[in-house]
């Protein structure tokens, strides 16, 4: 299950080199080619899945173990002193590939880079109302 015009489904493939660090029937693990730190990886599925919101459970499943396997070794390998997973849906969220990946970011003390928002200050009755929202109930 791969699209034609994706970039992500011809690396994962193997069609376009890419640093691979990890390979298996069901992913790749490449470094990204704009890395916000040193050793910044991305998870592919090999199979194309837009986003999140089409990925299978089971697929999503598997994403978030090699994704703690992948951190583990970065850790132990890089050295590094903490870890972010990222994973963007559609523009609003910054998604600019749409081929589904998991972006793995190995973070050192003192890297100069922010991965946050500005918080908010909602108060009881807003955060109620969106609780209601949501769930319905
Ligand atoms: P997004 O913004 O969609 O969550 O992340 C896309 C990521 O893919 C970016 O971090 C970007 O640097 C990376 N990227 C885009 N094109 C390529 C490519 O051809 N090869 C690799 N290795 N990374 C890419
Ligand atoms: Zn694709």
């Amino acid at each position: 299950m791969r699209e034609e015009s994706c970039i992500f489904c011809k690396i994962a493939a193997g069609e376009i080199p890419s640093k691979t660090l990890y390979e298996d029937e069901e992913f790749r693990v490449i470094l990204d080619l704009g890395p916000a730190t040193k050793g910044h990886a991305l998870i592919l599925p090999k199979d194309h899945y837009r986003d999140l919101f089409e990925l299978p459970d089971e697929k999503a499943a598997k994403v978030m173990v090699l994704a703690k396997k992948m951190a583990a070794q970065m850790r132990e390998k890089l050295h590094c002193d903490g870890f972010n997973l990222m994973q963007n849906n559609e523009e609003a969220a910054g998604q600019t590939v749409f081929h589904f990946h998991m972006h793995l970011i190995p973070r050192y003390n003192d890297d100069g880079q922010t991965i946050g928002w500005k918080p908010g200050k909602p108060g009881d009755a807003e955060l109620e109302e969106i609780r209601k929202e949501v769930t319905g109930k």
